[in-house]
């Protein structure tokens, strides 16, 4: 079983959307393995988004991703890397495929929602970044 890591940004939360983002998880079949609520200090929103700090963008992902407490959440299924990254749909919610986490509710580029991991690579980071294994159930 693959596990990948989500992230209810703050938007999210403000927008009392926690219930309805894990509700499309459980009827995605996902397994919700960790969850916790957190406020990322600045320096552990810089440290996740590290790939991106040479982006124009950065310093404002950066205040975004502090603005409020997000979720943080291991999920588990078959392929559910990539299965999770179309749930979510496409960065830009105009570009978001109809029915998609970021289709449905996301405002902008920058405030969309829900983060998921991409790759193999990156879901072992994130987790790691987030949970020690005696979180993970
Ligand atoms: P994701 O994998 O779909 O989350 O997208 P990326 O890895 O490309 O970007 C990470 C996050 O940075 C996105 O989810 C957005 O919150 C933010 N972001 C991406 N592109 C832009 C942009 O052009 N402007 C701003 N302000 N934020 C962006």
């Amino acid at each position: 079983m693959q596990k990948t890591l989500s992230i209810i940004k703050p938007d999210g939360v403000s927008k009392k959307l926690i219930g309805e983002v894990v509700r499309v998880f459980d009827s995605a079949g996902f397994r919700v393995a960790a969850m916790k609520m957190k406020s990322l200090s600045r320096t552990e929103a810089e440290g996740f988004y590290y790939v991106h700090k040479e982006r124009p963008f950065f310093t404002e992902l950066v205040e975004f991703m502090t603005s409020g407490p997000v979720v943080v959440m291991v999920l588990e299924g078959d392929d559910v890397i990539k299965r999770n990254r179309e749930i979510m749909g496409a960065t830009d919610p105009a570009e978001a495929a109809p029915g998609t986490i970021r289709a449905r509710w996301a405002d902008s580029k920058q405030n969309n929602i829900i983060h998921g991991s991409d790759s193999e690579e990156s879901a072992k980071f994130e987790i790691s970044y987030f949970f020690s294994e005696i979180e993970i159930f």
